[in-house]
């Protein structure tokens, strides 16, 4: 039977307390017993259904959890205050001094930093590869390696990861497939296709209104439930613990997100394939030229498009900030990072949120200056978009005048 996530989501019933249409928010830090019997259970981790303390788990987060698990199709989930704190947790968790990585080079700045520069005070040390060298990951793994990580499509470049293929290697040598799928929800499932654990910055467009940051860690029972112990556990110990109002206000928007992603999806490819066609350089996974825009419809239940990230390269870095400042002036959306927001985001990726990544390694992937990372918003006539940013474009001169129809705007 074919995967139907958003179904999955719209079948979760859960009543408010008195009745409410949406689950009552657990106000609460901790929880009473009536036996001490019952408390002690708790702690050895053998009463079902009990509260502790909300570092460990609470309704709401739970709720949301459940929710997120019938996203990604998993058995369970794990919420968190970040996406950051999800990715640490995880790793903390399936590693210990002496473990090796292998990751993804073109990796989110912060999962990069805590690699290259956070986890080795603990000796755990990392290898950076280009993620579609399948053959290359085979020669790095050594009797230490514990992880392969990667993005399902990688940030800023867009980069596609054959998660299938991926999961063949990791069982084979018995590690772990963890997957960030922070760019592609609904779009791809990680799981189905053989990733152990993915996760979520809830932060993009999950929550999608850019008002918390969030995460959350998807896998089995037994990942979920070691995550969680209290004597070992990594998101228990190390205490990345999201707050049961958020994760109230998460969920709420977790049942539009069906609908988001079409929009999101559809607005990008419109405007990829304009810029492309106006002679841009443009990555954007749904263009037939992005190499590996076959592997992302292999992988891609068709509804929900191939997301609503793309780059272009204008250039320079004095070109792109001339562009992101004058679109910001006609209201076509924000310079800020992040993503996944109603209005399209922008910045410049190389001097922001992949400045973490030194410049010839930068230069190594492809980071180019000039390149400008969009996260396309939910806009409703994404035509008159598209008019305004070319005219911008057209005043900077890095599309030659075309038509007489933007003279009128
Ligand atoms: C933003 C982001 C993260 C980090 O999430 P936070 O919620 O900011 O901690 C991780 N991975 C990807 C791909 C991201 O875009």
């Amino acid at each position: 039977m074919a995967f139907k996530p958003a179904n999955n989501i719209q079948d979760l019933q859960y009543f408010g307390e008195f009745g409410g249409v949406n689950p009552s928010i657990s106000d609460s830090s901790t929880y009473t017993f009536l036996s001490a019997k019952t408390m002690f259970d708790t702690f050895e981790g053998n009463a079902d259904g009990c509260y502790l303390y909300s570092r460990h788990s609470s309704p709401s987060n739970l709720y949301l959890g459940e929710a997120l698990a019938a996203l990604e199709g998993t058995e369970t989930a794990n919420v968190s205050a970040s996406g950051m704190g999800a990715i640490t947790a995880t790793l903390m968790q399936l590693c210990h001094a002496g473990s090796h990585i292998i990751s993804s080079r073109t990796i989110y700045g912060g999962t990069y930093a805590f690699l290259k520069n956070f986890a080795p005070k603990f000796n755990i040390t990392t290898s950076f590869v280009d993620i579609n060298r399948l053959d290359l990951i085979e020669t790095l793994i050594n009797e230490n390696t514990k992880v392969i990580y990667c993005e399902s499509v990688s940030n800023p470049l867009l980069e596609v990861a054959d998660i299938t293929r991926l999961s063949r290697i990791a069982k084979k040598y018995n590690l772990k497939l963890v997957v960030d799928n922070t760019f592609s929800p609904l779009s791809i499932a990680p799981a189905l296709l053989g990733a152990d654990v993915v996760i979520h910055s809830l932060t993009k467009f999950i929550n999608g209104s850019s008002d918390t940051v969030g995460g959350v860690i998807c896998g089995s029972q037994e990942f979920i439930n070691a995550l969680r112990n209290v004597n070992d556990g990594a998101s228990m110990l190390l205490g990345s613990t999201l707050d049961s109002l958020r994760a109230a206000s998460v969920l709420k928007n977790l049942r539009t997100l069906h609908i988001r992603i079409q929009q999101h999806s559809k607005n990008a490819l419109y405007l990829a394939q304009k810029f492309e066609a106006d002679g841009l350089k443009t990555v954007y996974p749904g263009l037939e030229s992005h190499p590996s825009h076959n592997l992302f419809k292999s992988m891609m239940h068709d509804a929900y498009g191939f997301g609503g990230m793309l780059t272009i390269d204008v250039g320079s870095l004095e070109k792109a900030n001339e562009l992101m400042e004058m679109m910001q002036g006609e209201n076509l959306g924000y310079l800020a990072v992040s993503l996944g927001f109603y209005k399209t985001l922008f910045s410049a990726p190389g001097s922001s949120t992949s400045s973490e990544i030194p410049e010839e390694e930068q230069a190594k992937m492809g980071l180019t200056d000039g390149l400008i990372r969009f996260s396309i918003g939910l806009d409703a006539d994404i035509e008159r978009t598209y008019k305004v940013m070319r005219n911008c474009m057209q005043q900077l001169d890095i599309v030659s005048p075309k038509d007489a129809f933007i003279k009128y705007l």
